[in-house]
């Protein structure tokens, strides 16, 4: 019987930090499986510069909020197929407001997506590891998760959240070999923070004392430390990769 591809899946992987992971996790040699929500033409591209790397990829469309969608992606496209070595719930959303004026969509889709869309793929992944005794799980939260951000409430719930689930998931899977850790990015360039005015983006960079916004490789290079041999013994920590701005 020929051996099962060592699969690294990245949620929200077609663009900025997931982007940047599933490049990396590729790089460290696993064939990586990317979903997107909205975007197909930006997660083929992923796929084919992975591809052009000497790399091996594939996308998909599936909504990491839709626990039934969630539940029939692993069943279909990873059980019995794939050995699920690296789960990294990178998928995320903001829809920012002020807690008075703050709309119940906003603060349901936010914590659907960030963290129930976590805890779905990870409960899945979970069921598959426990069985191969062996997993990484990466969550990726954020700095402000643990320091609080006004006009964030949400995304801030959903990201303490997805510390706590971490904390949690880590203490439940130990005994079978899978670890389970977040990264918390602090100020990161992608395509969630490009439409941040300038005035908010300098004070921003006030409080990082390494005085710089950070890459979507820093991140990437957190989570495949997380995913690669040297990080066997570390499970249900918080890695912050935030130049200094909450230590
Ligand atoms: P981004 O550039 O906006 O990219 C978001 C990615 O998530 C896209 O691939 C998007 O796919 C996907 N996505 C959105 N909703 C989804 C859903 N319901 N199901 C599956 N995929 C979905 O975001 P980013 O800045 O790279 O952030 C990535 C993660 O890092 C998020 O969890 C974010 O909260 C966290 N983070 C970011 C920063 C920062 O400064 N950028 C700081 C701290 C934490 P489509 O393109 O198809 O919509």
């Amino acid at each position: 019987m020929s051996e099962l591809p060592k699969v690294a899946l990245v949620t929200g992987g077609s663009r900025g930090i997931g982007r940047a992971c599933a490049e990396r996790l590729a790089k460290d040699g696993f064939e990586v499986f990317l979903t997107y929500v909205s975007r197909p033409e930006e997660a083929d591209k992923v796929v084919a510069a992975i591809e052009a790397a000497g790399g091996k990829a594939k996308a998909f469309k599936l909504d990491a909020s839709d626990r039934d969608a969630v539940s029939a992606f692993f069943a279909n496209e990873i059980k019995d197929k794939a050995s699920l070595e690296v789960l990294v719930n990178n998928a995320g959303i903001t829809k920012d407001g002020l807690i008075i004026r703050m709309k119940d969509e906003d603060w349901d889709r936010v914590i659907q997506v960030n963290l129930t869309g976590a805890f779905a793929c990870l409960r899945e992944a979970s069921k598959i590891m426990v069985k191969q005794r062996q997993g990484r799980i990466v969550n990726i939260a954020s700095v402000v998760g643990q320091m609080g951000n006004a006009g964030q409430a949400n995304y801030v719930a959903a990201k303490a959240g997805l510390i706590g689930l971490t904390k949690s998931a880590a203490r439940e899977l130990a005994g079978r070999g899978i670890t389970v850790n977040a990264v918390t990015p602090g100020f990161i360039q992608t395509d969630m923070t490009a439409s941040l005015p300038e005035a908010i983006v300098s004070k921003m960079l006030e409080s990082i004392p390494l005085g710089r916004l950070g890459g979507s490789e820093d991140i990437a290079a957190a989570v495949s430390f997380l995913a690669g041999p040297g990080a066997g013994y570390v499970t249900g920590q918080v890695l912050a990769v935030n130049g200094g701005m909450y230590m």
